[in-house]
């Protein structure tokens, strides 16, 4: 299969999860302990671990000033 340039990256896929909010994370973690997503352009499949998702919601947290409560 022809590679094409493709800007995706796993950081970037990252960067999507994180745009479905702490609620969704949070469903990731405790139904698959992860996710995995396919790039719509280049279909490199990116798997993130329950740890990564969860470090996600903590940045969500300190984006929002959830953290100086
Ligand atoms: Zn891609």
């Amino acid at each position: 299969m022809l590679r094409f340039d493709c800007k995706c990256s796993f950081n970037r896929m990252l960067g999507a999860l994180k745009l479905l909010g702490e609620a969704e994370l949070q469903d990731m973690i405790e139904k698959d302990d992860g996710a995995e997503a396919t790039c719509q352009f280049c279909a490199e499949v990116y798997k993130a671990s329950g740890n990564e998702i969860a470090q996600l919601i903590r940045d969500l947290r300190t984006e929002s000033g959830l953290d100086a409560l």
